[in-house]
């Protein structure tokens, strides 16, 4: 059973683990979940922009847009950026000659009527990323901003914005280009100052939108920017890799659920196992423990048979001659006093004679009921043989034994029988003797009570004689 318990504590001990870990592995999700979501926000904030450019089909615009989206949002190198930078500009001047050929730009596709609120709010906001600039990239680049700052002030219509646009995203390009400093360093600087250009266009164009002035359909737009959305976030790493560290967790968890219920389930049995064996155990404790009650009955039983007299129930001379053994060992190793009577009746055989035996017999048994009950406990009363008896009293001087005998004495003396309309009585002659350090055997204490017996009878009987 010991063992039983000792696996049941060690897989309790891995429950707890694993569900330890269980939680860990979902506060993780937890945190990953929180960052998906920001990721999100982050895309949501500045894809209307490129998603309403990217709705004309035929703008070139729209295309190194696109590149320039997925470059910045999968980390591209400082090549790369600078290279689309490059595209980027070439293309902003070939759809401004268009405009100016009375053919739309990307930015008046995007607003239809210009509003001087909507111009002002553009200008704000890059005079903050040129201040921005300003003080980050270094005086060399200071002339050349405090130029845009100019045509920000001056700035009336969406072409100027276009334009502006076009000077910071040029000033950009050259700044990657001719900086000698740490060149990845430098890239994340700018996928900053570009994510801050689209965060000012796309918050506005939805403001704007809300306004009911944007050109394109609402239902167009929704439908592109959720279908881009979709797209985005299955293509871009952050995303992939978030949705694989998702299905990885999801995977782990329902593993270790299914190691949590493989465990729980053996768990069970093991605690099934050891209840059937406690129940066997128990069943089989109450079996044996009947069985030794039996036994420990058929002793007593047996014991008695050995032990006792069958008529009287009192001890018998076995018991009485291992009892003597025993008591003289004792007085012999520890000095312990005892004293013993023995009881004759008297002229038994007479009553035998005049009654028959089984009233002696019932007189027999009546005298051994009487002196029982005056006994103590561990005072010893066997039946000797025939009429006779012997009383061994441990710890009992003869003086004390005296007083015990008479007792006993008067007791049996008090014994009546009725038998034909005549009186039967019986009544005992008692010797006393006392254990002394002269004896080395048992047998000497019994000469002198059978010698104080004999006085007894030759005194009258029916008294006690001590010797
Ligand atoms: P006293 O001892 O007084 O000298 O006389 P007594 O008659 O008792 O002496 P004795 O020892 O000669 O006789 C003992 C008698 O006890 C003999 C026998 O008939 C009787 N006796 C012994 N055992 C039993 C018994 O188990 N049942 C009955 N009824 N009588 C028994
Ligand atoms: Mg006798
Ligand atoms: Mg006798």
């Amino acid at each position: 059973m010991a063992d039983m318990d000792s696996k049941h504590y060690e897989l309790q001990n891995r429950i707890d683990k694993l569900e330890t870990q269980k939680s860990t592995l979902l506060r993780e999700l937890d945190d990953l979940e929180e960052r998906h979501e920001k990721a999100d926000k982050l895309y949501k904030k500045y894809l209307p922009l490129i998603v309403d450019s990217v709705a004309d089909s035929d703008s070139l615009f729209s295309d190194v847009c696109k590149d320039l989206s997925l470059a910045l949002k999968k980390g591209a190198s400082i090549g790369k950026l600078e290279y689309i930078f490059n595209q980027l500009r070439d293309v902003l001047l070939k759809e401004e000659v268009e405009a100016v050929h009375g053919k739309k730009g990307w930015l008046p596709s995007f607003v239809k009527k210009s509003s001087s609120s909507l111009i002002q709010d553009f200008k704000n906001g890059y005079h903050d990323v040129v201040n921005n600039l300003k003080s980050t990239l270094g005086k060399e680049y200071n002339k050349r901003l405090d130029i845009i700052t100019d045509k920000l002030n001056q700035c009336t219509t969406s072409n100027d914005i276009n334009e502006i646009r076009n000077d910071l995203f040029e000033l950009l390009q050259a700044y990657i280009s001719e900086s000698a400093q740490d060149r990845e360093k430098i890239a994340a600087f700018v996928q900053e100052i570009v994510k801050g250009i689209f965060d000012i266009e796309a918050s506005l164009a939805a403001s704007y939108k809300h306004t009911g002035d944007i050109i394109k359909a609402n239902d167009v737009f929704e439908l592109t920017l959720s279908s881009e959305l979709g797209e985005l976030k299955e293509s871009t790493n952050v995303a992939q890799n978030l949705e694989d560290l998702k299905r990885e967790i999801a995977e782990r968890l329902t593993a270790i659920d299914n190691a949590l219920k493989d465990k729980r389930a053996k768990d069970q049995a093991v605690k099934k196992d050891a209840k059937l064996t406690l129940e066997a155990f128990k069943q089989g404790f109450v079996k044996l423990k009947q069985e030794l009650d039996e036994a420990t009955e058929q002793s007593k039983e047996l014991e008695k048979k050995v032990y006792q007299d069958q008529l009287t129930g009192a001890y018998n001379r076995r018991a009485y001659d291992r009892r003597a053994a025993e008591e003289m060992d004792r007085f012999l190793r520890y000095g312990n006093v005892f004293s013993l009577l023995l009881i004759d009746a008297d002229y038994f055989k007479k009553i035998n004679d005049k009654y028959g035996h089984a009233i002696g017999d019932k007189c027999l048994k009546e005298m051994i009921k009487r002196t029982i009950t005056l006994l103590r406990k561990v005072d010893m009363l066997a039946r000797y043989g025939g009429e006779e008896f012997t009383i061994i009293m441990p710890e009992t001087d003869k003086e004390s034994a005296k007083q015990a005998a008479e007792k006993i004495r008067k007791n049996i003396e008090k014994i009546e029988f009725v038998y034909k309309e005549e009186k039967v009585k019986v009544t005992v002659s008692i010797g006393v003797s006392q254990i002394s350090k002269d004896d080395k055997k048992f047998e000497s204490l019994f000469e002198r009570a059978d010698i104080a017996v004999y006085k007894a009878k030759s005194n009258g009987r029916n008294q006690v004689v001590v010797n």
